[in-house]
């Protein structure tokens, strides 16, 4: 494997101080989601969820993006924004759904439905998104297929946990690509079942990646934007969270007022945090933007084909 040396960071550096000046000389937008280190989230321009991610990088004027998140959000961006570098503090930032459904195998479990209509969660590469019809997100996905005709047949991928959960929603049948989130899948119904005990009067709060077993526990399932909204909408005063431990950060900062528990993962470990976005670090971060690299890139044939089912999500997607 090719690695490359890169000069140590000189520890006297005040890296918030010098990624504040790198932002200004390379008019760079920091883009983060909601799953990244608390000190990524607190030096970026906008924090969100794949939607307004999606959402910012289309409307972004900055002439760099630079992307504190997974491979497949940093593509999205560089397909919405040809002409703009987007970088990615690590590479190697990948996620276990987007690397789970390969182009090549996804193309040939579509030959088995024709006349489908392919709706494809963000979470899947570039060459995935250019086999698919539509883009959701999890904040949109009930709303764009409760948009197709009821007689269409649908192909969902890659997510199965967020396809069952959008077929409950909207009643209708989807074929559906047994991909899952190695975060999501990992929360233990029976921790949760003694958490609830422990905390009667907390609310359970969930993104709908998880298992059906964790969901039926739920008083609330949504996006990881949705989860933060609820948070503050809600007259509760203690939520048990089911989803990457990342966004307690954003929920503590908003409302410090309420208390934010994190759901147990079946094992003893840190399995709530995903280890692909915590790959980028604040240092990884500011080399990136210091040296310009690892910058990510695509070919044009694909960057188009997948640009159109991006383009109708954004069209299709409630305001
Ligand atoms: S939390 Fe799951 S879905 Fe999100 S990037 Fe990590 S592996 Fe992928």
């Amino acid at each position: 494997m090719l690695t490359i040396q890169r000069p140590a960071i000189d520890p006297r550096l005040d890296l918030f101080a010098e990624i504040e000046r790198l932002k200004r000389e390379l008019n760079a937008v920091i883009l983060a989601h909601y799953y990244q280190d608390p000190d990524i989230q607190d030096v970026a321009d906008y924090i969100g969820d794949s939607l307004g991610l999606s959402r910012q990088a289309a409307a972004t004027d900055a002439r760099v993006i630079v992307f504190a998140g997974v491979h497949f959000m940093a593509e999205t961006a560089k397909i919405l924004n040809p002409t703009k570098q987007v970088l990615l503090p690590d590479l190697a930032a990948g996620c276990s759904l987007s690397d789970n459904c390969p182009s090549d195998r996804f193309a040939e479990f579509l030959r088995a439905y024709p006349g489908h209509i392919v709706i494809s969660y963000i979470n899947c590469s570039a060459a995935v998104k250019a086999l698919s019809d539509i883009i959701c997100t999890s904040a949109n996905a009930v709303a764009i297929v409760n948009q197709i005709p009821k007689d269409q047949p649908i192909v969902f991928a890659p997510d199965r946990n967020l396809g069952r959960y959008v077929m409950a929603q909207s009643g209708r049948e989807m074929v559906l690509w047994p991909g899952t989130c190695i975060v999501h899948e990992t929360f233990s119904e029976r921790k949760l079942i003694a958490l609830k005990v422990r905390h009667p009067d907390a609310e359970v709060i969930a993104h709908p990646e998880c298992e059906p077993a964790v969901l039926r526990h739920a008083d609330f399932v949504g996006s990881t934007t949705a989860l933060l909204k609820y948070a503050g909408t809600s007259d509760r005063r203690a939520f048990i969270v089911v989803t990457e431990a990342g966004i307690l950060h954003q929920m503590q900062k908003a409302h410090p007022d309420k208390l934010f528990i994190p759901a147990p993962p079946e094992a003893d470990c840190a399995c709530n945090e995903c280890p692909f976005m915590r790959l980028n670090t604040l240092e990884k971060l500011y080399l990136c933007m210091r040296d310009r690299t690892p910058e990510v890139t695509l070919d044009e044939a694909t960057r188009l084909r997948a640009l159109t089912p991006i383009e109708r999500m954004l069209a299709m997607s409630p305001k």
